[in-house]
């Protein structure tokens, strides 16, 4: 069988133009929108993705601030800004990157952010929005998944789905997307026995365990849709998803590489959810 490899690059560029436009839109109506994103702390990693969100913001005509607050700063300083971007007619979006240092309680932080603004998607009101099919901010990962599979023109109806995962990020959110779809699923977790006998009936099969090459070629169904959710750091300093690649090359119909698959959707629907949220603030009269 050929395989298809999904190039999450490009399809990320195709709905990064057609989402500038939408912000041109917006901008011709006064309302240019825009995008808080807060960290705490100097965590290597963080400055790197913020830094590649912003700059995206910028590239797709939404207005962003950084706020970098010092390793020192407690919760109430992190809740005051919040609640400040919260009553700010100009932002549509807030995030709060993570991981925060520790002594912050991360619920408490997500939930202080307004569900109107969740651009993450991770407070519970948005969550239980998901969960009971009428969904208003999805996290990014989950729905830039659903975004490879509708521009591949898979449709998820009556098919079994597989997901391997179950973090709040990505497993559970992505299961309940798909179910919606109208996919049978199957949601596996670190204690699952014979995990290979549950991904051999996946004909789409999404993988976000955070284990490098857990997913060969002998756990795949001929024909599957593959999605590799998975970004770790090799040894060698590469970076390999969760799915051995060229092992699965030849049974699946398609799969995504790392890099260059689910990762670059990701960004593109934290813009998405950007814009939605200013063009749903315009239209209840809510935006500046
Ligand atoms: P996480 O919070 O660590 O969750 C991993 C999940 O995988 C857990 O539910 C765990 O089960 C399950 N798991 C681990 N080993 C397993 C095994 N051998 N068999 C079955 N299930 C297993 O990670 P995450 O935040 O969901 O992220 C997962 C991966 O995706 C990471 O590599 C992360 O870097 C990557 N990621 C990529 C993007 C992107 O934009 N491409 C975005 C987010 C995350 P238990 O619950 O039982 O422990």
């Amino acid at each position: 069988m050929q395989t298809r490899t999904i190039d999450g690059n490009a399809i990320a560029r195709e709905l990064r133009a057609a989402l500038s436009r939408r912000a041109a839109t917006l901008a011709a109506r006064g309302v240019r929108p825009g995008l808080a994103v807060i960290r705490v702390g100097d965590h290597p990693a963080s400055s790197v993705y913020v830094r590649n969100k912003i700059a995206a913001c910028s590239d797709a005509g939404i207005h962003s601030q950084d706020i970098h607050l010092p390793d020192t700063a407690d919760e109430t300083t992190l809740l005051g800004r919040i609640r400040i971007f919260n009553e700010d007619s100009g932002i549509h979006g807030i995030l709060v990157q993570l991981p925060l240092p520790r002594g912050f309680a991360v619920e408490r932080v997500q939930e202080a952010i307004s569900p109107l603004k969740d651009v993450d998607g991770f407070h519970p009101m948005n969550i239980g929005l998901l969960a009971t099919g009428h969904p208003r901010f999805v996290p990014c990962t989950p729905l830039g998944i659903m975004k490879l599979l509708e521009h591949e023109g898979v449709n998820p109806e009556g098919l079994h789905a597989v997901v391997v995962g179950r973090s709040n990020i990505v497993g559970r959110p992505i299961a309940m997307l798909l179910l919606q779809k109208g996919a049978t699923v199957t949601i596996c977790n670190s204690k699952t026995p014979d995990l290979g006998s549950m991904t051999r009936q996946a004909e789409i099969l999404v993988v976000a365990a955070g284990k490098p090459k857990l997913i060969a070629a002998s756990m795949v169904k001929r024909g599957a849709v593959v999605i590799d959710v998975g970004i770790n750091r090799l040894a060698d300093g590469k970076l390999a998803g969760d799915v051995d690649f060229q092992s699965v090359l030849g049974t699946a119909s398609r799969v995504t590489p790392v890099p260059g698959g689910v990762g670059p959707m990701t960004i593109a629907m934290l813009l998405e959810n950007t814009i939605a949220s200013a063009e749903r603030a315009l239209a209840a009269g809510r935006s500046a």
